[in-house]
């Protein structure tokens, strides 16, 4: 995985979250070594999912404008 502002190395990293009063708790993030930029492990995830959608999407919609117009050649073919 790159860096969005760098296209640097991200590696994982672990932070202690302390504003929580029930106690601190550990998140999970990247953390880029070039520049420091720091990524929620959950809000990486999340992206890369939206971004799965999305090309299924687009996949779907491909498919489906490549079948229109299969079927719009064979009835002029017709
Ligand atoms: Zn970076």
């Amino acid at each position: 995985m790159g860096c969005k502002r760098c296209q640097g190395l991200m590696i994982s990293d672990a932070f202690i979250d302390v504003d929580d009063y029930s106690g601190h708790l550990w998140l999970g993030v990247w953390r880029c070594v070039n520049c420091g930029e720091v990524t929620d492990l959950g809000v990486a995830q999340n992206r890369r999912r939206q971004r799965s959608v999305v090309s299924g999407v687009i996949k779907r919609l491909r498919s489906r404008r490549r079948r229109v117009r299969r079927d719009l050649a064979l009835q002029l073919s017709a």
